[in-house]
């Protein structure tokens, strides 16, 4: 196959240190979603620096900026497999989707405005949160043809009906919007790492009912985590997947800077498995959501966060150029 020309690279870095220069993700040029340019991108990074769906502790509204700071630390080659997502795919940071801190219904009007025109154009999405509520407008866009499957690391499903009274879209309610609204495959979705002390022993009742399959965190300690990815990988098959990684599925011990820890979770490596084990699924989209700086202004959590990010970067580079070539055949 021609490879098309892959015009967007990481500034090198043993040109310039990793230190200097304004960061982007990844050190990716940064385009404008409406240039002529962003047209060539296969892949867009982009930030949703939105937090006003979080129901505790806020702060996820900072992840963005500190995650492309963190992220000019990435070099480009996968240290397992030798994947350089750079070199099989055009990458490039979009910048930050449009939002509007005093209006949710608003925002997610923005949002899923942002990724249509992304779609529009191809791109298929890896963005850095935000809390968890927008990966809801980000269904919205991906799932409005098809409802799509979901592999979801979190320690929370992320499932309940509405929050204080009647309402109804927070960070602890998108996947349940999205499955009554059609955008997400029930059948085809798998909730990975889920602990913490619930609301009521019924939590995962509807979910369980709508199909969803919930591993919880002994299970997966249990079984060990090539059995179930192995699982997840047959529930969602061959068609269209997303990925949703909240940062909380990692042990607080990690990642402290979130909104919503809890003890007992993923290690780093284990969550590096994990995601190392979606390559050569059919991957539409991913999202790295929940890192609150306020809660560590060292910049770990976000360390930890951008490091699974390129995880994340090199299983949807192989989807997307797999895609390519079978189109170009
Ligand atoms: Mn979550
Ligand atoms: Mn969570």
């Amino acid at each position: 196959m021609e490879r098309k020309d892959l015009a967007f690279q990481p500034i090198p870095g043993m040109t310039t240190p990793r230190f200097a220069g304004m960061p982007t993700f990844m050190r990716l040029p940064h385009l404008d979603i409406d240039s002529a340019q962003a047209s060539k991108a296969d892949i867009g990074i982009i930030g949703v620096p939105f937090d006003g769906g979080t129901s505790n502790r806020p702060g996820a509204r900072h992840g963005p900026r500190q995650l492309r700071d963190l992220s000019t630390m990435i070099r480009t080659t996968h240290p397992r497999s030798g994947i350089n997502p750079f070199e099989l795919v055009n990458c490039a940071d979009l910048g930050d989707a449009p939002v509007n801190p005093m209006d949710i219904m608003q925002s997610l009007e923005l949002i899923t405005d942002f990724y249509d025109q992304m779609l529009r154009k191809d791109i298929v999405p890896l963005t850095a949160g935000g809390d968890h509520l927008i990966s809801f407008p980000i269904l919205r866009a991906l799932g409005r043809q098809a409802p799509v499957g979901m592999i979801h690391f979190d320690a929370h499903t992320d499932m309940n009906d509405a929050y204080f009274g009647d309402s109804k879209y927070t960070h602890g309610t998108p996947f349940r919007r999205a499955i009554e609204q059609g955008f997400l495959d029930p059948k085809r979705t798998i909730q990975i790492g889920i602990r913490g002390v619930k609301y009521d022993k019924t939590d995962f009742d509807w979910a369980l009912a709508q199909g969803v399959r919930i591993v919880e965190i002994e299970e997966l300690f249990e079984r060990g985590v090539q059995s179930v990815m192995q699982e997840a990988r047959e529930i969602v098959g061959h068609q269209t997947t997303y990925v949703s990684f909240d940062i909380d599925s990692i042990d607080p011990s990690f990642a402290p800077g979130t909104g919503t820890p809890e003890i007992g979770g993923l290690t780093t490596f284990q969550a590096q498995q994990m995601v190392r084990a979606l390559d050569g699924l059919n991957l539409i989209g991913a999202d790295l959501v929940e890192v609150s700086p306020p809660f560590d202004p060292s910049g770990g959590t976000a360390w930890v966060g951008v490091s699974i990010m390129f995880e994340l970067l090199c299983v949807l580079a192989t989807a997307q150029s797999t895609r390519s070539a079978a189109s170009q055949e």
